[in-house]
């Protein structure tokens, strides 16, 4: 076992760092209240290959693994800059296409996934169906060569910057029976789809949407991979980099809002002499915060490390487990971060107010800490399932 990152991954940290700190957390932040996008620093990240750190070489990627975009994602956040968008585009649409599209999808699209050219978002959660899958309504239907989909979708990241989403569908025969999805490459300029912004809490340059699927035509070749018993196998290869890059982000996040908070409380002084992080009602909950994010971030390696070699069922539980671990840690990290500057959590110059609902909605989403819980204890404890 070794707790040592190699020399490239070391190399790609302290790049990626650099990066995020030259751009930092006061560019996110007047991209968001500006209502715009981190494009620059999505296309400088491109450029230089940290996008496409998974994506195998002969599409033009780094040809590493989860480990490598989990680095990225925890150093961008680190630096102030958690984008939401690398959870999606690379981790999950990435994986799923390089895994099990077909060659032509990994033609056509790992590209521009790999360089940041292209985005493609992900469409799985419905407003009837919330956390449970098994209930997904949006429907796909043969006509001819073609794929019709109709349902709706929400809270879907991104749809306006992407220029395809990959949708969960199922398709009509099994309507009524258990869940056999089908994924769609689906245009976001496609006609038939539309979308509505949904007001979110979160001070963020990455949006969410309500989706709206009406006679949605595309083409055969829209269907990720041969047939469509792809399907199942596709989607449940895009959870595990999912979790494990949004821990990724979690983790960044905590050691910046701690970071920001030290700094902070190492030189305040009100009473006299004696910084206020020389008080033990200050600095231990900042250290117990750095506590549980330390411990999140060993759980990532874990995950990561599983899932790179092919573990896929144990990475699923370590990946779980990271997530919560990294969520609830988030969550910790800015809130006690919050209270130690006193007034000064709260300003919008300080920089750590502003990733509350951004903390708070990484206990609920991509998957709530409930329904991790629910995973943990029936396959973890052996539990009957509850729902
Ligand atoms: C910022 C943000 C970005 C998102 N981006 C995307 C995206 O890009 N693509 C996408 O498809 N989705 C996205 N989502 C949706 C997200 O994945 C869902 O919000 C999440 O899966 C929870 O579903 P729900 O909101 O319908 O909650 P519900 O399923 O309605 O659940 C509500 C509450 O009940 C709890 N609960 C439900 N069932 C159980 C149970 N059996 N046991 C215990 N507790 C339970 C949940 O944990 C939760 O606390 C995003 C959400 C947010 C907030």
């Amino acid at each position: 076992m070794t707790f040592d990152l190699t020399s490239e991954q070391d190399q790609l940290r302290d790049a990626v760092r650099a990066l995020g700190r030259r751009y930092g957390h006061g560019y996110f932040v007047e991209k968001a209240k500006a209502g715009e996008h981190t494009t620059e620093l999505w296309a400088e990240a491109g450029r230089l290959g940290y996008l496409g750190v998974n994506i195998p070489t002969e599409y033009g990627g780094g040809g590493g693994g989860i480990t490598e975009l989990a680095i990225v994602c925890e150093e961008l956040a680190a630096a102030g800059c958690p984008l939401l968008l690398l959870v999606v585009s690379p981790a999950i649409a990435a994986t799923v296409i390089a895994r099990h599209g077909t060659e032509e999808q990994r033609k056509r699209h790992l590209p521009g996934l790999a360089d940041g050219s292209a985005k493609i978002v992900f469409a799985i959660t419905e407003p009837e169906a919330g956390s449970n899958f098994h209930r997904l309504g949006t429907v796909a239907r043969r006509d001819a060569d073609d794929w019709v989909l109709n349902g709706r979708k929400c809270y879907i990241s991104g749809v306006d910057e992407a220029g395809h989403v990959l949708v969960v569908a199922r398709t009509e025969d099994s309507a009524t029976g258990k869940l056999k999805p089908a994924l769609f490459i689906v245009p976001t300029d496609a006609a038939g789809l539309t979308r509505s912004k949904l007001d979110m809490e979160i001070v963020s340059p990455e949006n969410q949407f309500l989706l709206y699927l009406d006679d949605v035509r595309v083409p055969a070749d829209a269907l990720v991979g041969e047939s469509l018993d792809a399907g199942l196998p596709a989607l449940f290869s895009g959870l595990n980099p999912e979790r494990i890059t949004v821990a990724a982000m979690g983790a960044g996040t905590g050691r910046y809002a701690i970071e920001r908070a030290s700094e902070y409380t190492a030189t305040r002084k009100v009473w006299g002499g004696r910084s206020i992080g020389s008080h033990q009602g200050v600095s231990h909950p900042l250290a117990h915060a750095a506590v549980q994010v330390e411990l999140a971030r060993l759980m990532i390696q874990k995950a990561a490390t599983l899932y790179d070699a092919g573990r896929d069922l144990e990475a699923g539980v370590a990946g779980n487990m990271a997530k919560y671990a990294a969520g609830e840690a988030a969550a910790l990290a800015v809130d006690t971060a919050v209270q130690v500057l006193g007034g000064a959590g709260m300003t919008t110059e300080y920089g750590v107010a502003t990733l509350l609902g951004a903390v708070r909605a990484g206990r609920i989403a991509p998957v709530s800490r409930e329904m991790i819980l629910n995973f943990v204890a029936q396959h973890v404890l052996g539990q009957e399932k509850s729902y």
